[in-house]
């Protein structure tokens, strides 16, 4: 790295010109004209935006704030409808910590949002990258906005060799150096959207890249290299079973699962413990093979059994309770119980 003022600069005079449209984002030109985020905005479409991408979070966010405009709004709403609107975007802790934090910004707040990194990551559920960027892009607040993308690119820039995650200590004070004073907001959004659309992970584009004439990584012919990163472990694999008891009303025989833990919160099939919780199949069924889902969780890989059965009006579960579809719709259902949802009705229609 040269000169980080002249690379900022060569930043925001690209994002001046090619910063991504998004319906959370106020662009570099509104800005300019005197703009104001909204943090509410800001704050949910960064928290929608972890480990989820940009084009599955544009409908969410629209979705919800048509529904709830206001974080007093959101702070508002029913837990299950939230959760049921949450269905399909994963990590499903973040729907929880999403009211919690509302509830928290209206009743400690009077609804408006901290201004400082420091207050914003005293909300429940708000981490470091969270209260970072909102800080930034909602308060330009100079706060170091560092996520995947941010790392790469100043792994980048920096030519630094030592691999993720012993590097992030590093990769930290580096974007640190890089953050300016005038116009935080909108340079930390640079260096997002640069990330995700010429530095990428596998092919950068070092040709169209603005600040390709301060890349060590570059010079030295060692771009699409970094950041090294150490040998992950390979994820387990766990097996489990569901049970799906269909009634002629359209009913499912439904649990709510734990509020802590995997899908937590949302509803779901009764299951045999594969994720810690459950037990014996709920009810007797003449019970039928339905397939196999396949199942990507953060620390492990699974394989989930569907039986199917259609039961008896009188049917009486031993857990759980039939919910009919204008209470549960197949859609507020989490991707891998809607995903076993499909197999049973499948397996069931086919009778
Ligand atoms: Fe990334 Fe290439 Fe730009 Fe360096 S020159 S920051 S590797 S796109």
């Amino acid at each position: 790295m040269r000169d980080a003022t002249a690379t900022q600069a060569r930043l925001l005079a690209w994002y001046d010109t090619h910063a991504r449209v998004m319906p959370w984002r106020v662009g570099p030109a509104d800005r300019a004209a005197g703009v104001r985020p909204d943090p509410y905005r800001v704050w949910l479409s960064e928290v929608m935006l972890q480990q989820t991408t940009v084009a599955a979070v544009r409908g969410y966010f629209r979705r919800f704030t048509d529904l709830w405009p206001t974080v007093a709004d959101l702070a508002a709403a029913p837990d299950a409808q939230l959760m049921a609107e949450w269905a399909g975007l994963g990590y499903y802790a973040r729907a929880r910590n999403l009211l919690a934090c509302a509830r928290a910004v209206v009743a400690d707040h009077g609804g408006r949002f901290p201004q400082t990194e420091a207050g914003l990551r005293a909300l429940p559920g708000v981490g470091p990258y969270t209260a970072a960027a909102v800080a930034a892009i909602a308060f330009d607040e100079p706060a170091v906005v560092v996520d995947g993308n941010v790392e790469r690119v100043m792994a980048r820039l920096f030519a630094v060799e030592t691999p993720l995650p012993a590097a992030r200590a590093d990769l930290r004070r580096l974007a640190g150096t890089l953050t300016p004073r005038h116009r935080p907001g909108d340079h930390a959004q640079a260096v997002m959207d640069l990330g995700a659309t010429i530095c990428t992970p596998r092919k950068p584009v070092c040709a169209l890249c603005p600040v390709s004439a301060d890349c060590a990584a570059r010079d030295m012919g060692l771009a699409a290299d970094l950041p090294r990163k150490a040998p992950r472990a390979a994820r387990p694999e766990r097996q489990g079973t569901v049970w799906a008891a269909l009634r002629a009303d359209g009913a499912w025989l439904l649990e709510t699962r734990p509020a802590r833990g995997l899908l937590g919160g949302m509803p779901g099939f009764p299951g045999d413990g594969w994720d810690g919780a459950g037990g014996p199949e709920p009810l007797p069924a003449p019970w039928a093979e339905a397939g196999e889902v396949r199942h990507i969780f953060t620390h492990f890989h699974l394989r989930l059994r569907v039986l199917a059965a259609r039961v008896e009006p009188t049917a009486e579960p031993r857990r759980g309770r039939f919910r009919p579809p204008d209470e549960v719709r197949p859609d507020d259902l989490p991707t891998l119980m809607r995903k076993a949802h499909d197999l049973a009705l499948g397996e069931l229609s086919s009778r």
